[in-house]
């Protein structure tokens, strides 16, 4: 007995004609002796209007979940996790249609367990038998994605764009040959398809290179989904759910390091426009400091980036710099407001128009120049870095955001990444 896991995302069951199209291409994927379990997405726009309900339910104007807000979490997951119970219903129907037999699975049914740090739980276990007998018997199993349960039997959900995360626990949980991810892209690009149309799909990238690109900001996967599928060695494809079975249809696989012939020094360029510079002024400069001012961030749940700190022109002082997700910069000063007579800053600005493009490539390892490269080509566009951030296989800078089209097409090119 072989087993498949296949990945449906939101444009992809975005109305009823469309779940007919992956209901076909779901059945083409039948064979005798392979067990089959899809995991879906809600329709496409379905999940922010769900986020918008909750929210003004509870007085919250605005989009997005209010992450850290314990006594909105838990019934905000119980909201937003019902537009997948939708989808997994319609494609159990339409796959009916064509005469297979199909059956869809609700999280507490399986049930896939997760923690309980509601709007961004983990996968911590699930339990394969009953689906994986069932899949065995021929009976394709449809499940929502994004979504688990507690032990306390409370409904949590994954963060957005968590059903990939989904697909890939479930992968591994029932020991399948692949985890397919279709989408509205036919694979993995040298970046984002929609912003650079010299952009070209790659054969295969690297679990490295791909959780670093979907952590820099390509949505493509979930970043979760990629360090679960290269921890459990889960091979993962991402591919059109826009064709009809039968037409070629390559994609993108995220396999091994070693399974790459050809290294390329940098492989794709990745975006983030959800960023905050935060700039504190004439901070004290003591040992100790920078734990203080991190201690409170961290306290105060803002996910602190990049880092920069310099000498300041008064002696004995400094100034240091953060980045932060857009949505967490009010949160982040005034929680370093509140402690600014107590640790000595000065003066605290935030800057919320800024962007973060960043370089990835494995064959950076071994490679010098290849910052040189970033810089000279942004600097030819005339666009000003204000900060950067390295590992070994990437190197992040932040600019204003206006440039950020610009800068991420100058950087494509010069890493001789346009098609043809
Ligand atoms: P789904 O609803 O199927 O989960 P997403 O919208 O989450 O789809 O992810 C697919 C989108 O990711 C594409 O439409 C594309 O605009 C975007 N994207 C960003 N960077 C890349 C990249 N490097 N390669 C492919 N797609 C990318
Ligand atoms: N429907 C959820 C979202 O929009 C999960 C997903 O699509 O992966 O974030
Ligand atoms: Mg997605």
């Amino acid at each position: 007995m072989s087993r498949l896991v296949m990945k449906f995302g939101g444009t992809s069951v975005g109305d009823v004609e469309r779940i007919a199209r992956v209901a076909r291409i779901v059945a083409a994927e039948r064979q005798p002796g392979r067990g089959l379990a899809v995991v879906v997405s809600a329709m496409s726009g379905e999940t922010d209007r769900l986020v918008g309900l909750a929210r003004a339910a509870a007085g919250e104007g605005g989009n997005g979940p209010v992450l850290g807000g314990a006594d909105f979490n838990d019934e905000y997951d119980v909201v937003v996790s019902t537009g997948e119970q939708v989808t997994t219903g319609l494609l159990a129907l339409a796959l009916r249609r064509l005469g297979i037999p199909a059956r869809s699975w609700q999280n507490w049914q399986i049930p896939v367990r997760t923690d309980a740090a509601h709007a961004k739980a983990r996968v911590a276990e699930i339990a394969d038998e009953d689906i994986g007998a069932s899949i065995d018997a021929g009976i394709v199993a449809i499940v929502p994605g994004f979504q688990g349960i507690t032990e306390g039997e409370r409904i949590t959900t994954l963060g957005r764009g968590g059903s990939d995360t989904s697909a890939v626990a479930l992968a591994a949980a029932l020991k399948a040959e692949r985890c397919d991810i279709y989408t509205d892209v036919d694979g993995v690009y040298t970046t984002d398809p929609r912003i650079v149309a010299k952009a070209r799909r790659l054969e295969k990238i690297s679990y490295e290179e791909m959780l670093e690109m979907a952590s820099l900001g390509a949505k493509v996967l979930q970043t979760r989904s990629v360090e679960l599928a290269f921890a459990k060695g889960v091979p993962v494809r991402v591919l059109s759910s826009f064709v009809e079975p039968g037409a070629p249809n390559p994609g993108t696989l995220v396999c091994p390091e070693d399974e790459i012939v050809e290294k390329q020094v940098v492989s794709g360029v990745a975006y983030s426009r959800d960023e905050a510079k935060v700039t504190l002024l004439g901070v004290e400069d003591h040992p100790g400091v920078a734990a203080d001012i991190f201690g409170v961030l961290s306290d105060a749940n803002v996910n602190v980036d990049m880092i920069v700190q310099a000498e300041a022109r008064q002696p004995g002082r400094q100034n240091i710099v953060f980045t932060c997700p857009d949505r967490e910069a009010t949160r982040a000063v005034e929680a370093m407001g509140a402690v600014r007579d107590r640790i000595g800053v000065e003066d605290i600005h935030v800057r919320r128009d800024v962007a973060k493009v960043s370089v990835i490539g494995i064959g950076m390892k071994s490679q010098v120049g290849v910052a040189r490269t970033m810089f000279q080509a942004l600097a030819q566009k005339g666009v000003n870095i204000e900060a950067i951030a390295t590992s070994e296989i990437k190197i992040s800078v932040l600019i204003d955001a206006a440039y950020t089209e610009l800068a991420v097409r100058a950087l494509h090119t010069a890493y001789g990444l346009d098609a043809a």
